[in-house]
Formats: C-alpha cells, sequence, structure tokens
C-alpha cells in the first residue's frame, strides 16, 4: 500500500510527499482505512511507530472534507496527551500534514500563561492538542466549550494512567457530545487501561503493532 491507495485529501498526499513519506507505516496501514469510515479504534502502539500520523491524516481529512465556520470557543478534534513534549510534537505533526488545508491547530499544556492560550481558544480552533490538566482549566475558565468535538483522541492512555490523569480524564469525557468518533492509543494493554477503553470506545477496530 502506497499513501495515494488510502483515498487521502490529496492536499495531505502533497504535504506527506513534501515529508518523503510514500509508504504507510503498518498501524498507518491498518488504522486509516477505517478511520476514514469513521469508526472508533482501540491501537496498541509505542511512540516511534508512526501513530501519531495514523490519527493525524484521517482527522485532517475528515475537517477538511466539511470545513465548517470558526465558533468561538468550540473545537473540533481533541487529542489528549500527557506531556507537553509529546503534546507539542503532536501538535507539530498537524501543521506539518495538513500545511496546505488552512485549519487552526492549538496546543495547551500547563507551566506556561492559562492568558495566551484561552484568548486563542475564544477565537475556535478546527484541532485541539491538550494535556488534561490544562484542559480542565481551560473549562473551568469557559475558554472552550467541548459540546461540538467531532473526533476525540486518548494518546498513551497507559502513561496518562501512571501520571494520574484518570480523574481528569473522567472530569473531561462528559464534556463531550455523545455522537463522535473515538480513538485510544496505548503502548500496554493492562486491566484498568482496558476498562478506560471500554467504557467510551463503540465497536472499536482493533490494532495491535
Ligand atoms: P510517531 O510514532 O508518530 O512518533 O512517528 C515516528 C516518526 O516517524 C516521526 O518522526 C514521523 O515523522 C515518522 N513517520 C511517520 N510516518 C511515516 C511514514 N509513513 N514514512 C516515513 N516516516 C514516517
Amino acid at each position: 500500500t502506497q499513501f495515494t491507495d488510502l483515498g487521502l485529501n490529496p492536499l495531505l498526499l502533497k504535504a506527506l510527499e513534501g515529508e518523503g513519506y510514500h509508504t504507510p507505516t503498518p498501524i498507518q496501514a491498518q488504522s486509516i482505512p477505517h478511520l476514514l469510515k469513521g469508526h472508533d479504534l482501540l491501537g496498541i502502539a509505542q511512540t516511534g511507530t508512526g501513530k501519531t500520523a495514523a490519527f493525524a491524516l484521517p482527522i485532517l481529512h475528515k475537517l477538511a472534507a466539511n470545513k465548517e465556520p470558526r465558533r468561538r470557543h468550540a473545537c473540533r478534534a481533541l487529542v489528549l496527551s500527557p506531556t507537553r513534549e509529546l503534546a507539542s510534537q503532536i501538535a507539530d505533526s498537524f501543521r506539518t500534514y495538513g500545511r496546505h488545508l488552512g485549519l487552526t491547530i492549538a496546543v495547551c499544556f500547563g507551566g506556561v500563561g492559562v492568558r495566551p492560550q484561552a484568548m486563542q481558544l475564544a477565537q475556535g480552533v478546527d484541532v485541539l492538542v491538550a494535556t488534561p490538566g490544562r484542559l480542565i482549566d481551560h473549562l473551568d475558565g469557559r475558554a472552550v466549550n467541548l459540546g461540538s468535538v467531532e473526533v476525540f483522541v486518548l494518546d498513551e492512555a497507559d502513561q496518562m494512567l501512571d501520571m494520574g490523569f484518570i480523574h481528569a480524564i473522567r472530569r473531561i469525557l462528559p464534556g463531550l457530545p455523545k455522537s463522535r468518533q473515538n480513538l485510544f492509543f496505548s503502548a500496554t494493554m493492562p486491566k484498568e487501561i482496558g476498562a478506560l477503553a471500554a467504557e467510551f470506545l463503540k465497536d472499536p477496530v482493533k490494532v495491535s503493532v
């Protein structure tokens, strides 16, 4: 399989070409077709397998296929990541792959001022990548409203659990609309993680690399 066989938006293919990517990695080849059809996904994969593009490409494809005027305080795709480094890397990947699409990508993490992030969120964004604690701050401050999230990604779920973010995640989930696409990634699948996945994934496709 090549990226050109997957039915992705030509502007995404152009960005991939620019990166010199031609062949999807196994997690990409196994996930992207299902994600494009709107299925939920449970992915067992480590960093380094290409999992970021496995979710970023279908999300960008979907958002570009159905562009909407920006609504204040809204976001259309939400990605939760455990650390600021990972969150930044994920946002960078969205920006790289989405460079020809004209979508807005925001990243929010702790340790820096809340205000500039809140001001950006108030304008509305297409993709928000956030660490759980800082997202809670923005929800409490009414900077962001998750009621129009179409795709939700929980990345590095096992690391989230180890870092004590489970409580924050449980506070975030009720703000999401019932009808949405869910993606769940973890390097390992201990019982507690499996239970969390089962809570919000609907009939997920399972991919393990
Ligand atoms: P990730 O597992 O998402 O952190 O990606 C690992 C690295 O592989 C990143 O530096 C990506 O830019 C790169 N990468 C992702 N997909 C591909 C691909 N299909 N071909 C070549 N490199 C890729």
